[in-house]
């Protein structure tokens, strides 16, 4: 729940990631830098501040392989847009926004939201290479406001709402002729401690300041923000932080992606070779050529963790006949006949195998054959590397709304099963 909390969007949760690695004795390495990569030794690089790879650099040779466990660091939002202050006649000021991805829009109205993202500053030495700071607030500074009941008796039967119109946010109420130009942006240079001059430009988004909670007389239920996919990128960091005093072969990888949410279609996303080009330079670091590179992808093996619907008990009729994944059963395996997802037989059979060793039970997942579903990393990875791997992910409730429901137990039952993979 800390790391959630920690972890309010996509730049915040590699350093999350970043925070605990270093702690684990995890060295950051420059991609723009020559490497040198011991067996055994712990590494990390980051990929545009928000996409971020960790490894334990294998014992074998270079043909050995990889075991990788993926995930994303980015959620549905808010993002807020370039001249965002907008005062209204009455003194209203707002800030104008734009959506990330495919919130529930509702879910966004009438919570206390802040600010987090990244502040991008003037770097007299190089022009190309801009500093970097990441901010958060901390404390609530806007709200949505829904329109009240008494404007619209019918918005209890379906109200459809406007991106632009509806979902503005309200930031503060000011004198009539406030000034208001730059607004943001001296918020902004105060918290990154810099005059507003140096600040060139920045990725801001909005996040709900309510904390993660336990929910339940017995707790069953985790209550939270970002548990798709943060969840699976909190269950993978530790089980490699875990595994990481056990030995092995194979090189074992972290590979927490951003933009999942649009596609993966960047530089810092799946469908792109930041992974390939990670995995090939390894190769060569450890003496490998070509050849070798093909060999260990065909010895590798990948778990793309992205979550789960749990059958909702309001909707069974949404759901497959014969399959129920509930919440506290396990991780749930991804399978689609349209090959939306990477399982197959073979790369089910050996998770669930994994799990067999670790003691925990799997769930299985199918649409319902009706409804199309959605996709995730797997299969858009395999577009740039040919690994084997599965699709599974938490069984959650309410996917993309501001608060989703999973369960603690799945949790610690999947972070089991990553640390069984990586130490097999
Ligand atoms: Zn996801």
């Amino acid at each position: 729940m800390a790391f959630l909390d920690g972890a309010v969007c996509n730049f915040l949760a590699v350093k999350e990631c970043e925070k605990r690695l270093a702690e684990k004795g995890f060295e950051k390495l420059d991609p723009a830098d020559e490497w040198v990569v011991k067996p055994g030794g712990r590494y990390y690089i980051t990929k545009n501040d928000s996409a971020i790879f960790a490894w334990v650099q294998g014992t074998g040779d270079a043909a050995a392989g990889w075991r990788i466990i993926s995930a994303h660091s980015d959620s549905p939002g808010f993002r807020i847009k370039p001249h965002a202050e907008m005062l209204s006649k009455e003194g209203v000021l707002q800030l104008n926004t734009e959506v990330y991805g495919g919130p529930i829009l509702y879910t966004w109205f009438d919570r206390p939201l802040s600010i987090a993202g990244r502040v991008v500053l003037r770097n007299p030495e190089d022009a190309l290479k801009p500093l970097v700071k990441i901010i958060k607030f901390d404390q609530p500074l806007l709200t949505i406001p829904h329109l009240a009941i008494h404007f619209n008796r019918q918005v209890n039967e379906g109200n459809k709402l406007s991106r632009q119109k509806d979902m503005i946010p309200v930031m503060a109420i000011l004198d009539k002729q406030a000034n208001v130009d730059n607004y943001l942006l001296k918020m902004v240079a105060e918290k990154a401690d810099v005059a507003p001059g140096e600040i060139l430009d920045f990725d801001l988004t909005l996040y709900d300041t309510t904390p993660a909670c336990l929910v339940g007389p017995n707790q069953e239920m985790i209550s939270s923000g970002r548990l798709d996919d943060l969840s699976m990128v909190h269950a993978s960091l530790s089980a490699l932080m875990e595994a990481c005093d056990t030995p092995c072969e194979q090189t074992r990888v972290m590979a927490i992606f951003d933009n999942e949410e649009t596609g993966s279609g960047t530089k810092q996303g799946a469908a792109s070779p930041v992974l390939c080009n990670l995995l090939q330079r390894l190769n060569m670091a450890n003496g490998g050529s070509e050849e070798t590179f093909v060999r260990a992808i065909d010895r590798s093996f990948m778990i793309s963790a992205d979550n789960a619907h749990a059958i909702h008990p309001n909707y069974p009729e949404k759901h497959d006949p014969t399959n129920h994944p509930v919440l506290g059963g396990g991780p749930v395996v991804k399978i689609n006949a349209n090959c939306k997802y990477m399982t197959d037989a073979v790369s089910a059979g050996i998770y669930k195998e994994i799990c067999r060793k670790a003691d925990v039970p799997v769930q299985e997942f199918v649409n319902h054959s009706d409804s199309a579903g959605g996709s995730t990393l797997g299969n858009i990875l395999t577009s740039q590397i040919d690994l084997r791997g599965v699709d599974m992910g938490a069984a959650m409730w309410a996917m993309h709304s501001c608060r989703e429901t999973a369960s603690p137990l799945d949790h610690q039952l999947i972070t089991r099963s990553f640390h069984q993979f990586y130490i097999l």
